[in-house]
């Protein structure tokens, strides 16, 4: 292994001993890196390995809010300011109890490469809270996301900082934490957040956007291998966000998937959720207060498998939607002997490096999260365009430029693997893309 690459991850591990999925992207990223370190004795002498694993700023506050009987509860909130080379920080808001320093760091630091993938002038943050909004009511949901906001909106704005959504934050906790922003700082800011709903600036294709990317990336894969999505079956997991938009341009491309899951287990769908009345059911259950996947089972009459994941179900494509280290080695091996072919990450860091390295190794063509579910930022990028423009663009000029976002994002990754003699190797060149250019900037703008 290229020796400063070496030293620079053995020092982050001893530098952040308790933050495993930081440590694991960080593997990742800089193995990646190692041909073009090589040819670039430059960066050792400027510390840029150094400074790109640190990240700019890290902000941790203390939520305190009350629930509908007027009992106080504490939650703790974050906004991890990564890289702010290539443009303003720009990375989702998280809600769920498993946040933490590590998960969110880890979610900042492929945001920073991500974000530099889209082309578009975007640094990488990520934020959120260790709140649960399973089971809270509106009223409570609305009321934390205002006490978040209060502490939150000192630390973003339209030139440092544009938060968007992740998980359990979606367009209707968008706009308390937009509303509150507004009222604190009695300002519009260029909307601030993105993911914002349609009548006060949200874009058009905005929900389905990081779906759809997914898709359309693996369009650029099947045209590759001079295949096609048509009549094949897909194995998702998820019902939130990402999974219905995948659905959504499976099914209008002419492919079915087949499973989706929860917390609790996933459902198995023969017939392939592609109808109307099932696509809109994701959204339904998605904002019910006590969503739960089983609900889908019951409703259209289809195997329920509790507390197990979909990946041994025989799928030509496997599209992980829902949430980090879903697929261990255990499931890649159920991946490979199923004979599934393609795997693209639309959840952030769905697998961990031992499982991608495995399926590649056996012929599994792997698309990898920065690249794959890109889109979303993409097209919250796009949004920030429209609102510091005040126009909006109607939904076909929208996914004609995600369209284009996601194409270059794959030929971009496909051309740096080429060129550093890794072959088409999408993970690798996904990072090796994605960094040039941050290293570029970094480099161009001195030492800090
Ligand atoms: P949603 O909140 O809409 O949905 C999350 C989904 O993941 C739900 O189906 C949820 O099921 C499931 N899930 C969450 N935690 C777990 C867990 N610990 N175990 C099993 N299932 C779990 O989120 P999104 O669809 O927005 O995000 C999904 C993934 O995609 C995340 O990794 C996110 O970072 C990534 N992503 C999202 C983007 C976006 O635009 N929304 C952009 C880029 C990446 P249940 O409710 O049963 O827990």
């Amino acid at each position: 292994m290229n020796a400063y690459v070496q030293r620079v991850i053995e020092e982050t591990k001893a530098k952040n001993p308790d933050q495993p999925e930081f440590l694991q992207t960080v593997t990742e990223v800089l193995t990646s890196l190692e041909n073009v370190i090589d040819q670039h004795p430059e960066y050792e002498k400027a510390a840029l390995l150094e400074r790109l694993v640190e990240p700019e700023r890290q902000v941790m506050f203390r939520v305190a809010w009350t629930d509908d009987e007027g009992k106080p509860h504490v939650n703790r909130g974050y906004r991890i300011q990564f890289n702010g080379a290539l443009g303003p920080y720009k990375g989702g808001l998280r809600f769920h109890p498993s946040v933490n320093l590590s998960i969110l760091k880890f979610l900042g630091f492929e945001q920073v490469f991500k974000n530099s993938l889209t082309t578009l002038p975007i640094g990488g943050g990520k934020g959120g809270s260790d709140f649960d909004p399973h089971g809270k009511s509106d009223a409570e949901i609305m009321r934390f996301c205002q006490a978040f906001m209060t502490e939150l909106q000192r630390h973003i704005g339209p030139n440092t900082d544009v938060p968007a959504g992740d998980i359990g934050v979606g367009g209707r906790e968008i706009g308390y934490l937009f509303g509150q922003y507004r009222r604190v700082r009695d300002s519009w800011d260029n909307g601030v957040l993105t993911g914002k709903p349609l009548t006060y600036g949200g874009s058009l294709i905005r929900p389905e956007a990081t779906g759809y990317g997914v898709l359309y990336y693996a369009e650029q894969v099947f045209a590759h291998e001079h295949d096609s999505i048509k009549g094949k079956t897909f194995a998702l997991s998820g019902y939130g966000n990402v999974a219905w938009g995948a659905a959504k341009k499976i099914a209008e491309l002419g492919g079915k998937a087949v499973t989706i899951s929860g917390h609790n287990g996933y459902v198995y769908d023969p017939d392939g959720i592609v109808t109307e009345e099932k696509l809109n059911y994701l959204l339904e259950m998605r904002a019910s207060r006590n969503a739960n996947i089983k609900m889908y089972a019951d409703k259209f009459g289809c195997e329920f498998h509790e507390n197990e994941k979909p990946w041994g179900v025989k799928a030509d494509v496997c599209i992980p939607c829902a949430t980090q280290n879903e697929v261990t080695m255990e499931e890649a091996k159920k991946i490979v002997a199923n004979g599934t072919k393609y795997y693209f990450e639309g959840a952030n860091m769905p697998a961990t490096n031992e499982a991608i390295a495995y399926m590649q190794e056996n012929g599994v063509i792997v698309g990898p999260a920065k690249a794959v579910n890109a889109g979303g930022v993409a097209v919250s990028a796009l949004e920030m365009s429209q609102n510091s423009e005040r126009l909006s663009w109607t939904s076909e000029e929208v996914n004609a430029k995600l369209k284009q976002i996601m194409k270059s994002i794959h030929d971009n990754s496909a051309k740096c693997a080429a060129e550093y003699g890794l072959g088409y190797d999408l993970v690798k060149g996904a990072n090796i893309a994605g960094f040039l250019k941050v290293a570029d900037a970094m480099m161009s703008q001195g030492l800090f």
